[in-house]
């Protein structure tokens, strides 16, 4: 990374507002077409909603969240091997009424697939239903996968022959640890995406957390691109005011904030209402999990847990172990006696000796992705004013990635037409 510190500015340059996924990916590409770019970000480190810290030797994401291989954007810019990714088994476990059942993917191999058979889990209906879908957006074209009509995703589980019962021990608790709403509101659009990129790809971290993907970016702009601790205040005619008052000139802005933040600095640009996650960090003396799966509640007590030292070692000091545990929403007082009880039913073991590291409650997590949702949307916002993050894609890694790339795509068309006059 290489920040810069405070200096006039080039008139010419783009001015990116904010280093997150989306605002490095674009940075990143307007620097790659020969166009003087500087970012401005109000924190005092890229990455956004994609950061981790350290404590007591516990590496701490900011809430819980995962990598997929299969995110076209993620191959195409980063050294995943550089990463160290270290992947999650695919599949889930679930904690059900009648037991922990394993959800796997039988096109991995037959080996823990026996909760599949019909009877276990699910019906053989819902099964014949659930491999269809598989086959569906695993195995066909894009457009199918992304085309069609947009309804929520609880209605196209049910138009799949997914019987309620079905959906409710399974698809409901899973999803909502990837919307981060529990009503199945969101659009069938995304469903699809995320299900296939599910198939397609592992889930997985970065060994030193999910901080080293926007490190990695940032390591590819070139000495002085990057102004940490620039909270920009607003826009001018001429560039942007920071909140001390400095004026940087540029030719042209592009607005990489999330999107309450957008919304602030480009009036008029509709902002979605946002969803709120909790990570809680737990640290244990023995790991309670063996293996490293994503643990699901069909009873909803949580969104999802795991133990996180079990995927990527190096998160928890040797001896240790390290659950990560998720819940829809703030943190309310009282919050976590009931916690380490619902842990203590799924983990199958005593979670009184479980010391509590961190909270993370992460507020504007995603944006809201109802029915009917274009999965891309224009940078233009006015002339020499650009708008890319989740909030113009889809509320995931992925769709900021794409989002800044758009951006770019358009910042330097509109020079190339003589639109705009920067660069
Ligand atoms: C808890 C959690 C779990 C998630 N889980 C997953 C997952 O498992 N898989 C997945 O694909 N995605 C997941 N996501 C989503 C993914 O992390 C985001 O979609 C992505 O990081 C958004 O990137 P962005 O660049 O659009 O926005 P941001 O990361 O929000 O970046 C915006 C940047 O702008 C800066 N900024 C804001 N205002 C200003 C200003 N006025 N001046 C200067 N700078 C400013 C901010 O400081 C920030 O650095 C998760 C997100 C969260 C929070």
């Amino acid at each position: 990374m290489h920040p810069c510190p405070s200096s006039p500015g080039n008139p010419r340059e783009v001015l990116v507002v904010g280093a997150g996924l989306a605002g490095l990916a674009c940075a990143l590409d307007l620097r790659a077409a020969g166009v003087p770019v500087r970012i401005l970000e109000a924190g005092d480190a890229v990455g956004g909603r994609m950061r981790s810290d350290m404590a007591d030797g516990f590496r701490l994401d900011r809430g819980f969240q995962v990598c997929n291989t299969s995110y076209p954007q993620l191959r195409r810019r980063l050294d995943l091997r550089a990463l160290g990714l270290r992947p999650f088994t695919p599949g889930a476990l679930i904690r059900t009424d009648a037991g922990m059942r394993r959800f796997s993917d039988p096109t991995r191999g037959l080996r823990g697939c026996a909760d599949l058979l019909p009877g276990r889990m699910a019906s053989g209906c819902d099964l014949a239903a659930v491999a269809r879908l598989a086959v569906r957006d695993m195995a066909g074209p894009m457009r199918v996968v992304k085309g069609g009509g947009d309804r929520t995703t609880r209605a196209e589980l049910a138009e799949a022959g997914i019987s309620e019962e079905f959906v409710e021990t399974f698809f409901r608790p899973f999803l909502s640890g990837v919307f981060l709403e529990d009503g199945l509101e969101t659009s069938s659009r995304f469903f699809h995406l995320v299900w296939r990129s599910m198939l397609r790809g592992t889930l997985c971290l970065p060994e030193e957390g999910v901080g080293a993907v926007p490190a990695q970016l940032a390591d590819g702009l070139p000495s002085g691109t990057l102004r940490l601790g620039a909270p920009v205040a607003r826009l001018t005619e001429d560039g942007v005011t920071l909140a001390d008052g400095t004026e940087v000139p540029g030719a042209v802005v592009v607005v990489a904030t999330g999107a309450a933040d957008a919304g602030r600095l480009l009036p008029g640009l509709p902002v979605p209402p946002s969803r709120t996650v909790t990570t809680h960090y737990h640290a244990a003396p023995a790991s309670p999990l063996r293996e490293p799966t994503l643990v699901i509640d069909a009873r909803r007590r949580f969104l999802n847990t795991c133990v996180l030292s079990e995927v990527a070692p190096a998160y928890a000091p040797d001896g240790r172990a390290l659950i990560s545990t998720s819940v829809l929403g703030e943190c309310p007082t009282g919050w976590e006696p009931p916690l380490r009880s619902a842990l203590a039913d799924v983990y199958g073991t005593d979670t009184s000796d479980w010391e509590h590291v961190a909270s993370y409650t992460v507020r504007d997590a995603l944006p809201a992705m109802p029915p009917p949702q274009p999965l891309t949307r224009t940078c233009r916002f006015t002339k020499g004013r650009y708008v890319c993050g989740d909030h113009r894609a889809t509320g995931s890694v992925q769709g900021a990635l794409a989002s800044g790339t758009r951006a770019a795509r358009e910042v330097v068309a509109d020079i190339a037409r003589g639109t705009v006059d920067a660069g």
